[in-house]
């Protein structure tokens, strides 16, 4: 899969610094983008937990229900970010201090936000 990006005048400079970074770790820019993008993915991937103020504004609205363990349905702690699937992409879940501990045990590739 190919992509083309615009990048303004003034990104020249961190350009050429991307470039030099790149030969000294003999890694293309392509991959550093592509780790770059992973991780952007990886971080905003759940959205914005904040309720939005449209939200907070309609009294008709009911209350937004607390996130639950997308494995037990128990009040959620953290959100997980797990490896998922070929292309390395991270899947965020909610889950309960139990199935933390259980995905901190087993999974690759981790990270988490406590709620
Ligand atoms: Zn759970």
């Amino acid at each position: 899969m190919k992509g083309h990006f615009y990048f303004p005048r003034e990104f020249k400079r961190l350009w050429a610094i991307l470039d030099e970074i790149a030969k000294r770790e003999g890694r293309s820019r392509s991959k550093i983008l592509r780790e770059c993008v992973e991780e952007y993915v990886r971080l905003h991937e759940p959205g914005n937990p904040q309720t939005r103020l449209d939200v907070i504004l309609d009294r008709r609205a009911p209350p937004k229900e607390p996130p639950r363990c997308s494995y037990c349905s128990k009040p959620a702690t953290y959100i997980s970010y797990l490896k998922d699937g070929l292309f390395s992409v991270a899947r965020a879940v909610y889950t309960c201090d139990l199935h933390r501990n259980l995905h901190r045990a087993q999974s690759p590739y981790y990270g988490e936000r406590k709620l």
